[in-house]
């Protein structure tokens, strides 16, 4: 089958069996297919970006770009400490304990926000990272709160092409860091290109051994 419409079935069937979806977006490509992909079929739904004060300016300027010409509903969603209280705290979290600045400016207002939801679309695919290749297109997420929800993967089994020709026939514009030859995009300072062209995340938190923030690591991923 047509993997647009293979994607377009599985948005279409989540929909109609949750009460309370949204989507997690970052704004890196596959994001923006899954949620042109979730316009169509309802423009109010609530889009969520973790907004950790560290993304590039590029990543700021694109989403609000997007969001004005799509006209999405956009949560931002913030940490209790700002960027500046908390690097007065603690320092550069970022390098002396990047997965304890993950947990509190991505992991822990993200569990926060998701309890108010039954479905979570996310653009992860399984060919981003070895950390995702057994991705299923469905699965059940459980928060530390034991609140349960279902994760939703359209693009799960798409490759980075397949993601650029969608966007090239919906005449989307993509982040510019991607002619610079990032492939996967996270904060500014823990995103480098990659080390190895067959690994697009092998850029991110280079050389600290981490591969993922920690809020893709629930469910069937653990
Ligand atoms: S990706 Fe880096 S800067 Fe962003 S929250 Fe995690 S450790 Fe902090």
């Amino acid at each position: 089958m047509d993997k647009v419409k293979k994607a377009q079935d599985l948005v279409r069937e989540a929909l109609a069996q949750g009460r309370s979806p949204c989507l997690t977006c970052s704004f890196q490509a596959e994001d923006v297919v899954v949620l042109h992909l979730l316009l169509q079929e309802r423009p109010d739904l609530p889009v969520l970006f973790l907004d950790t004060g560290y993304h590039f300016p590029e990543v700021y300027a694109y989403r609000d770009a997007l969001q004005k010409r799509l006209g999405f509903r956009l949560v931002n969603l913030l940490p209790d400490l700002s960027r500046e209280e908390q690097e007065r705290l603690y320092g550069r979290l970022y390098e002396t304990d990047p997965g304890r600045c993950c947990a509190i400016r991505k992991v822990d207002p993200l569990f926060r926000a998701l309890t108010a939801y039954d479905t979570w679309f996310t653009g992860l695919r399984r060919e981003q990272s070895p950390t995702r290749a057994a991705l299923e297109a469905v699965e059940e997420a459980v928060l530390p709160s034991g609140h349960r929800l279902k994760k939703v993967s359209p693009l799960y089994d798409w490759t980075l092409k397949e993601v650029f020709a969608y966007l090239a026939v919906q005449d989307l514009p993509y982040l510019p860091l991607y002619e610079e030859g990032y492939l996967s995009i996270g904060c500014a300072p823990c995103t480098a290109k990659p080390l190895d062209p067959s690994d697009p995340r092998s850029g991110r938190w280079a050389g600290k051994g981490k591969l993922e923030c920690g809020i893709h690591l629930h469910g069937k991923e653990e």
